[in-house]
């Protein structure tokens, strides 16, 4: 993790009731360099993690209104793929286990030692299949995922910014890796939504993903070209 002025800081959801644990969590990864936000309760947790551009959540499990196995299930029926790192209870052994399949990726048992919690932090964010840290172009767009921006330099004008999903920004990415080159939705469900079985998912998603996306691109929304019947390129 890098100095906390560093552009790159990694983005980390605490989601705890217990303010001491929550306080602490958050002490601690900030004096690491990263960038910490909080919620105490689970739906509040689940909508924050939802909005995307996360690096980790940390979730415990016994939260009000929706408790961590919910929030974590809800979390990935949205698509989001960030890692997640459940608190349990000492000695759970069921806790832990239905963490992994409502697809936590680690957990800690509370109490934790600082020296733990870091080690399995770091490891998770540097396992972080998604983790897109460098900018990239896309079109006229310098996209910044770390940030979750496109910045676009205006003639005549200064540069203007716009905000991104994380999701949006996997999307530019996969298809701004070859212009011209079609790439089928089923692949975007694949890529952008970290799904493996597509089959039974409905492409149309895509669709209206693809038509926010441009939207909020835009005047230059229309780089993202809808190729009938196979998918979507951008524009060579
Ligand atoms: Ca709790």
């Amino acid at each position: 993790m890098g100095a906390p002025e560093s552009p790159d800081r990694r983005r980390v959801l605490i989601v705890e009731d217990e303010a001491s644990i929550r306080q602490g969590l958050a002490d601690v990864l900030r004096f690491r360099g990263c960038d910490i936000r909080v919620a105490e309760r689970g739906d509040e947790g689940l909508a924050r993690a939802i909005e995307g551009g996360w690096d980790l959540v940390i979730l415990d499990i016994m939260l009000p209104e929706l408790n961590g196995f919910l929030v974590c299930e809800q979390l990935r029926a949205s698509g989001q793929t960030m890692p997640v790192l459940m608190l349990t209870a000492k000695g759970d052994e069921d806790d832990i286990v239905r963490g992994f399949e409502v697809g936590a990726d680690d957990y800690v048992t509370k109490p934790f030692g600082v020296r733990e919690l870091i080690a399995r932090v770091e490891a998770l964010l540097r396992r972080r299949p998604h983790a897109l840290v460098s900018t990239f172009s896309f079109g006229p767009f310098e996209i910044d995922p770390a940030k979750s921006e496109a910045r676009i330099e205006e003639h005549g004008a200064e540069s203007h910014c716009i905000a991104l999903t994380s999701r949006e920004v996997l999307m530019l990415r996969i298809l701004g890796q070859e212009p011209g080159h079609v790439v089928s939705r089923r692949t975007l469900l694949q890529l952008a939504w970290g799904m493996n079985n597509v089959d039974r998912i409905e492409t149309r998603t895509v669709d209206m993903h693809i038509a926010n996306l441009r939207k909020k691109l835009g005047r230059h929304g229309q780089i993202i070209q809808t190729v009938r019947g196979q998918g979507y390129r951008l524009c060579g």
